[in-house]
């Protein structure tokens, strides 16, 4: 090889190297930068933690960072160290429902979905942070841990095509019945998230959150769920302006076995790309093994 071509190679293998060092797709572009967060939760996020990671990474589009906070009643030194970098990121994603972080963090995450980056809340996730008037705006609406549904955190859900605010009489904010397979229905058509999608889709046994109560303000219900405890269409996927920011917010995803269903991967997919970039492209293609309005469709493991 003369030395021309040396060098033209090895500046191909420069390129191509200096590509994997940051992440880049075969494509080209960069790929999407999430930070997940967990470390606690009442449910098994040591098991999820990994199938969330899987969904997003295996469609090569997303470089997925894990943070995991201290554990329940660590001592605050053990809090001192856990301090991410939030603008790292295209986004955040929530896998923790827990105690609440230290105020310097919680600061400094309003500030970055404020200031445009993205957050994707998963399931209990909205259980988290109940007194946290910034964090309820973020998701719209949540459940448990004293949330309660009233004047200015109305119980919202969808009755023949337009969105109920319900604020009395005082109950307690989330429900759900046992898990069991239920149908999604999609009724916003036109979304990034749901786009092409069919209208109605059979979910992987899961618990449908119902009764869940907060701000609401800026939301679009995407997606809803007939609930066999409040008889009602209650909201199961969202998305929420929160000053620049953009929140994509799926109570669908309470185990493993909820999490694999191809269902829950493609609107996470979409709903992290969405939140991250304002955009879904990448993760635009409807899967062929979609569930259908009757059957589910289960991811396998890999
Ligand atoms: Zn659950």
């Amino acid at each position: 090889m003369n030395s021309m071509k040396q060098i033209a190679k090895n500046a191909r293998l420069l390129v191509l190297g200096a590509g994997l060092l940051c992440g880049t797709t075969l494509h080209g572009a960069e790929k999407i930068k999430i930070l997940l967060i967990d470390g606690q939760n009442n449910h098994k996020w040591k098991q999820t933690t990994p199938v969330l990671v899987e969904a997003l990474e295996g469609c090569g589009q997303f470089d997925v960072k894990v943070s995991t906070t201290p554990p329940k009643k660590a001592p605050q030194s053990a809090w001192k160290s856990w301090n991410p970098d939030f603008s790292a990121f295209d986004a955040v994603l929530g896998n923790y429902n827990g105690e609440p972080w230290p105020e310097k963090v919680q600061k400094d995450f309003e500030a970055f979905v404020k200031n445009g980056g993205g957050f994707v809340v998963v399931h209990a996730a909205d259980n988290s942070f109940p007194e946290c008037l910034e964090y309820n705006k973020m998701i719209g609406v949540g459940g448990w841990y004293g949330r309660v549904v009233g004047p200015k955190t109305p119980w919202v859900y969808v009755e023949g095509g337009k969105v109920v605010r319900v604020t009395e009489p005082a109950q307690e904010a989330g429900t759900h019945g046992k898990r069991e397979p239920y149908v999604v229905e999609n009724i916003v058509a036109d979304h990034p998230i749901t786009k092409g999608l069919p209208a109605k889709w059979m979910h992987t046994r899961d618990e449908m959150y119902s009764r869940l109560c907060g701000p609401a303000e800026n939301m679009t219900i995407l997606a809803t769920g007939f609930s066999t405890m409040t008889k009602h269409n209650e909201p199961l996927l969202m998305v929420i302006d929160y000053g620049k920011g953009r929140v994509f917010h799926t109570v669908l995803g309470h185990d493993e076995e909820a999490m694999r269903c191809r269902g829950f991967y493609t609107t996470l997919q979409r709903g992290t790309e969405w939140a991250a970039t304002g955009k879904v492209v990448r993760t635009a293609k409807v899967p062929d093994d979609f569930p259908t309005a009757k059957t589910i469709s289960a991811v396998p493991k890999p």
